[in-house]
């Protein structure tokens, strides 16, 4: 999957091309290089920031079967997850991420979210930047999605009172149903975001954790408990636009001596196997629920992406080139 020409504003299907072409299925004369055949494709919002070159296949995180190698740290038939391209078969010259699977017994396509960076993602900014206490209350927007499901998952285990804010009313049941959490409401319906937030939130927010930007934030600071800390995740609300909105309540970070502090997850994955030991024993005992949401082959690659800025995604989007 090539992209096009140079994105302006929301992407389109149309920014993209199906490209067929061959590739040998080995390295070559490349050193510590690694040939993969992609299995799962993961979505992600950061790519809209990402796809800059036209003409070259979109970059992403997917999982993979390691066909060839001469890189010391892999071998044919290795199961792997990382940084990869929207192809079927991808050549990746000295990799900076890509991560040997070791509990093959998980699905797969866990290693795109729940196992991977998205789930990687919620614990570090719960846990690490978070710093929850038992009792306190957290607020998640974009809630449904790959990182939000499980940042509210991982705050219910540890005993914080949760709401989470989603774009659709099967959303808001999935989070109260499936999740766990113990209120959620469609921020779409809500024409008075400040006023939603304090029905849902009375005493205030301990942890707000951003995921949107925007008109959200502005609605949640003057919603913050003296001391909060607000994760700044992500802003998926700014991504298409070309100038960033502006937010008019940065002065509750002064009038309620809140922390507000953002993360890269790509500066922590030395943590990953510690991640991995804790959430494997809360997916086996079923303590933990994931839901996916599956595009299949990658000629529907584009749309899936795309749908992601629209919320037509229901829960972590994936893209199935091949199960095997
Ligand atoms: P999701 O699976 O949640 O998909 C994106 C969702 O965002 C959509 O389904 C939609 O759900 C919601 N959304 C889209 N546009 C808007 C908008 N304008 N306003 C409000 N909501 C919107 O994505 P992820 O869980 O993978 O990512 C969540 C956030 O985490 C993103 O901001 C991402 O950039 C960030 N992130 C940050 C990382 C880091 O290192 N800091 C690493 C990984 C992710 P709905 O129907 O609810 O509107």
């Amino acid at each position: 999957v090539i992209l096009k020409h140079q994105l302006s504003g929301f992407m389109k299907e149309t920014d993209f091309e199906i490209m067929v072409g061959s590739v040998k299925l080995g390295v070559g004369d490349a050193s510590n290089a690694v040939l993969v055949k992609n299995l799962y494709l993961s979505c992600d919002p950061y790519q809209r920031s990402l796809l800059t070159t036209p003409g070259s296949p979109v970059p992403g995180f997917g999982v993979g079967k390691v066909v060839s190698s001469s890189h010391p740290g892999f071998e044919p038939g290795d199961l792997v997850w990382g940084m990869t391209s929207w192809e079927e078969y991808s050549l990746i010259i000295e990799p900076k991420i890509l991560l040997k699977i070791e509990h093959a017994d998980m699905p797969l396509s866990f290693y795109t979210g729940l196992l991977g960076m998205p789930g990687f993602t919620a614990y570090i900014g719960f846990f690490k930047k978070g710093a929850p206490k038992k009792g306190e209350t957290v607020y998640v927007s974009a809630a449904s999605g790959a990182v939000g499901q499980l940042v509210g998952q991982f705050a219910k285990l540890h005993g914080c009172y949760v709401v989470g804010s989603a774009g659709s009313k099967e959303k808001v049941d999935i989070l109260k149903e499936k999740f766990g959490f113990d209120d959620a409401f469609n921020y779409k319906e809500e024409p008075d975001l400040e006023a939603a937030i304090k029905r849902y939130l009375p005493d205030g927010i301990d942890i707000y954790f951003e995921n949107v930007g925007g008109k959200m934030l502005d609605a949640v600071l003057p919603n913050m408990k003296t001391g909060g800390r607000i994760v700044v995740c992500g802003m998926i609300s700014q991504y298409n636009l070309s100038g960033h909105e502006g937010v008019q309540n940065l002065i509750y970070l002064i009038r309620t001596s809140i922390r507000m502090e953002g993360f890269r997850v790509m500066d922590h994955y030395h943590l990953h196997p510690k991640f991995l030991d804790m959430v494997i024993p809360h997916i086996k005992e079923g303590r933990i629920n994931y839901l996916e949401d599956f595009a299949e082959g990658l000629e529907n690659g584009p749309a899936a992406l795309v749908g992601l800025f629209h919320g037509r995604n229901v829960g972590k989007q994936v893209v199935v080139i091949s199960r095997e």
